[in-house]
């Protein structure tokens, strides 16, 4: 797993590159966020751990410019404890997580091991992927190999639910609540109708991915 450490704090950013090569992460050390913004934008990492107030380019830049070139790569943004703007300003801007300076060592490879955990691949903006099954966002539809079928809006959404948690059980619960709403009173069963929808469409485009019932809890995709 290959990381990216931007910090100037020289010996905080040597600190922490020494932490992650013992725990077996690949490393790369920048110290200001010019370099920053041209290591990242090379999308080669699994990781980025970012300092927000850095010399030539702040950490939040660095982030929307990331994001606005469609570098999804995960960001745990640090930040001192002053910096609550920045952090929810970050947080806003596509980081996917924070650690507060000073940091404890297990927190902070408890956050990384988080941060890179794998999930549905993002190929890019509009794909995600699971072992082959891709979910394409601009034309609403799933693909296999060469077949590909479209999706309903509701189809779409439960999809991109599960494609974003594989081998992960969604109890039914939180289904809704993502696509209907708290306040919705959709019936348990209006979800079975679309999981079924979907395991029809899965099967029309050969994907092997199955998506399992948990009995009495909810669904996971094999
Ligand atoms: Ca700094």
């Amino acid at each position: 797993m290959k990381l990216l450490v931007v910090e100037d704090e020289v010996q905080l950013a040597d600190a922490l590159s020494e932490i992650l090569k013992r725990n077996m992460y690949s490393v790369d050390t920048v110290y200001d966020g010019i370099d920053g913004l041209d290591n990242a934008l090379t999308g080669v990492y699994d990781g980025i751990i970012l300092d927000i107030m850095l010399p030539g380019m702040s950490g939040i830049e660095i982030l929307k410019n990331m994001r606005a070139e469609k570098i999804n790569t995960p960001v745990l943004l640090l930040t001192a404890r002053s910096e609550v703007e920045d952090k929810i300003n970050g947080l806003d801007c596509g980081a996917d997580d924070y650690l507060t300076k000073p940091f404890v060592t297990g927190e902070l490879l408890a956050r990384v091991r988080a941060l890179t955990r794998r999930k549905g691949e993002i190929i890019d903006e509009n794909r995600v992927e699971f072992n082959g099954l891709e979910l394409h966002k601009n034309t609403c539809s799933i693909s296999y190999g060469g077949n590909d079928v479209k999706l309903s809006l509701k189809e779409f959404q439960i999809m991109e639910l599960l494609i974003a948690n594989p081998k992960q059980i969604l109890p039914k619960e939180r289904i809704i609540e993502k696509i209907w709403g708290y306040e919705s009173d959709v019936e348990y069963n209006n979800i079975e109708v679309y999981i079924s929808f979907l395991r029809k469409k899965i099967k029309v485009i050969k994907s092997p991915a199955q998506i399992k019932t948990a009995r009495g809890i909810g669904y996971s995709l094999e």
